[in-house]
């Protein structure tokens, strides 16, 4: 008899449906996922979506997928560039500051590393090239300024993610920056002349001298490293327009091919009821929780609880219940190392069975992390109510501990996440490394490692990426 087939389901934003997930190839997924804009740290805002994407990835893996997972990071755009300038210091340096308080922060939360992230800066070239077929293709034109804009109009599909409706659009109006609203659908910048404002920052090439638009960089770089049809976008909800529907009109109009099958967005966060907002003063960064002492597990739990798709309200109240979930979890798993009772086989494989199978159908429901975490929580009180019975035998409660390790696999809230921050120098460090992998550098690998050798850190190259632990002294 074959295996029951389990029937993994996301919403994709494109149909606004529910789909069975089927990859292009077998047992493995593609996958991109927006970066941060390494122009300040992260918010708690920003952090929600990088969960949610390492969540689905962590029950893709439990689900005996391979992933190939690419992150990049943004380090030219507007934002960046307008940063760098107000505190003057060079684009590069700015960037790379708080790229390194990104790797670091994700760390902290327990965030499994891309295979990959690109910057946009060193890929430049890959840049021109995309436009210069779009302009082959006569889907970019060049404005009287200089710059070259995607012509909207000439793309039918143009909409087909944020259902905007396309007769309503400004066609041969033209918007430069980054950023703006539904209302104002518009040629979009493919590439920007270069305008005194942009300083020190440039590129002399094909298309003239100026810098990419911010649209462009992720459908070159997902492109690069992921082909030009793809598995899985992901990103936060306020990102599907422009952004995401940006990059499908560049992909696809480039490619003639559909560039991704399925996205899935997260919706937004709020802070004790409201819009998350400087000026309301519930503004958070990783940091600033950190500071106020807050467990990075406990605001990991917090931030993965709630279904993606639902807006999320974080409280300093549900911060509360997140410690005290973890905390069931840790305790049980503590107990049940020091089990040896009478034992009663039937009672816990039924109960094993039901959590499988109850976690295994609210997680292939589109990440249905409540109703998940719901059983788990069942089957908890359950277990202890055996082991306050010494009803679980060492061999029984081994099986338990075996199976609540694999459930942590996914959320990682307990495991040896014994809050083993990196030193921000050993978090460069393994990126330093990684790029240099990737470059196959073996020398600089190898050298590095000693480096972090030193540092008292381990790293492994695993299947499933580069690994690191403390060196027990
Ligand atoms: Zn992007």
């Amino acid at each position: 008899m074959s295996k029951p087939q389990h029937a993994l389901h996301f919403f994709n934003t494109l149909t606004r449906q529910k789909e069975n997930f089927k990859p292009i190839t077998k047992n493995e997924v593609r996958m991109y996922t927006c970066g941060p804009t390494v122009y300040d740290y992260a918010h708690i805002g920003n952090f929600r979506a990088f969960l949610f994407e390492d969540l689905l990835k962590r029950w893709l893996k439990y689900r005996g997928y391979k992933v190939t997972h690419v992150m990049n990071l943004t380090d030219v755009d507007d934002k960046t560039i307008k940063g760098s300038q107000t505190q003057h210091i060079p684009l590069k340096q700015y960037t790379e500051f708080y790229a390194k308080a990104f790797f670091e922060d994700a760390a902290i939360l327990n965030i499994e590393p891309a295979d990959y992230y690109p910057r946009a800066t060193e890929h430049i070239q890959e840049m021109v090239s995309l436009i210069q077929t779009l302009l082959a293709k006569s889907y970019a034109y060049k404005g009287e300024d200089g710059s070259i804009y995607f012509a909207i109009n000439k793309f039918p599909n143009y909409g087909k993610l944020s259902k905007i409706k396309t007769r309503d659009l400004k066609t041969g109006t033209r918007v430069k920056v980054d950023e703006y609203a539904k209302e104002e659908a518009q040629d979009f910048a493919l590439w920007k002349a270069y305008t005194p404002e942009d300083g020190e920052v440039f590129w002399e090439t094909p298309l003239g001298k100026g810098r990419p638009g911010w649209h462009v960089e992720c459908s070159a770089m997902s492109m690069k490293y992921l082909g030009e049809t793809f598995d899985i976008h992901c990103g936060g909800i306020d990102n599907m327009f422009p952004h995401h529907e940006n990059e499908i009109a560049q992909s696809e109009a480039a490619t003639g091919k559909q560039f991704v099958i399925y996205w899935l967005h997260n919706e937004h966060l709020q802070v004790e009821g409201q819009k998350m907002a400087k000026r309301f003063g519930n503004f958070y960064t990783l940091r600033d929780l950190l500071a106020k002492n807050c467990d990075p597990k406990v605001i990991r739990y917090l931030l993965l609880s709630t279904h993606y798709r639902q807006q999320f309200n974080f409280t300093f109240e549900g911060l509360e219940a997140a410690k005290g979930a973890i905390e069931r979890l840790t305790n049980l798993m503590r107990r049940l190392k020091d089990s040896n009772g009478k034992g009663n086989g039937e009672k816990i494989s039924q109960l094993i069975d039901k959590v499988q199978r109850c976690f295994g159908e609210a997680m292939d429901d589109d990440l249905n992390i409540s109703v998940a975490l719901a059983s788990l929580f069942d089957f908890v009180r359950d277990v202890n109510n055996l082991l306050d019975n010494n009803e679980l035998s060492k061999a029984e409660a081994e099986k338990v501990h075996a199976l609540l390790t694999n459930f942590d696999n996914v959320l990682g809230v307990v495991g040896n996440v014994e809050v083993e921050t990196l030193p921000q120098e050993g978090a460069l460090l393994i990126e330093k490394r990684e790029q240099a992998r990737k470059a196959k550098d073996w020398k600089t690998a190898d050298e590095i490692r000693q480096q972090l050798k030193a540092l008292g850190i381990v790293v492994e190259d695993t299947a499933q990426g580069v690994r690191w632990r403390r060196e027990k002294a």
